[in-house]
């Protein structure tokens, strides 16, 4: 009777205290070249209509397929993550990417976080233009099985993939990082583009003032 009540024990006690709530948790990876309102509307969207618990912003270090010779500084970038997210306890951020340095593929990420916090079921956020590279993303076949992808539509992108999207309807924002980039380098306005304490940020560290900065210049 003692042995059976032991294995009684040993097969109960263990599940019953490891069993954890699922959460729902979404992703926002980007390079926040700088983050703007057009991120932080898309994290509020997706988290409200979808019920997550979480939104995280994950800034990268190198994303794989944009030459970044001349992106900033990712730790720049993060604290400017950090700035656009304060007062919304729902947002969050990931900082593995850039602690972790050199390229980042969201797959291997991603694995990592999924190893991490096995109860939590992510939502991978990506904007209409994102949908579209899809299919040059590292391991994407085996992504899709660790994450459900979210699109959110944008501008001028087409709402379509062959991949599995569940799509969430947004303001349609023409606002991106490339734009404000241009704005901070030919001294114009950026208020409201991004929250004031990105701006406040930017100025402080000079950042973005040289137009020959911008990603998105063929280089000469
Ligand atoms: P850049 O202009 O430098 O390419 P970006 O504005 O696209 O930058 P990212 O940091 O690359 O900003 O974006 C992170 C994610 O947010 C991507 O999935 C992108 O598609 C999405 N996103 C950014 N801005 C918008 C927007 N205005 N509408 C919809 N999705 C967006």
């Amino acid at each position: 009777l003692d042995m059976k009540i032991e294995h009684t024990f040993t097969q109960t006690q263990p599940s019953q205290a490891f069993v954890q709530e699922k959460k729902k948790i979404g992703i926002l990876g980007g390079t926040f070249n700088p983050p703007h309102m057009g991120h932080l509307v898309i994290a509020e969207q997706v988290a409200d209509q979808l019920g997550l618990d979480k939104v995280y912003f994950m800034p990268n270090a190198k994303p794989p397929h944009v030459d970044l010779k001349a992106a900033i500084d990712p730790w720049h970038r993060a604290r400017m993550v950090k700035a656009a997210i304060q007062g919304n306890s729902r947002f969050g951020i990931e900082l593995l990417e850039v602690q972790r340095g050199g390229k980042s593929y969201s797959y291997n990420t991603m694995l990592q976080l999924k190893l991490e916090h096995p109860n939590y079921e992510y939502y991978f956020i990506v904007g209409g233009d994102e949908v579209a590279y899809l299919p040059t993303w590292y391991r994407i076949d085996d992504l899709l099985k660790l994450v459900t992808f979210v699109g959110v539509n944008r501008p001028g992108q087409p709402r379509q993939s062959n991949y599995p999207i569940e799509w969430v309807e947004i303001p349609d924002l023409a606002v991106s990082s490339t734009d404000i980039r241009q704005r901070l380098a030919t001294n114009r306005s950026v208020r409201y583009l991004l929250p004031d304490l990105v701006a406040a940020y930017i100025l402080e560290n000079g950042l973005y003032q040289d137009e020959r900065n911008d990603l998105h210049r063929p280089l000469l």
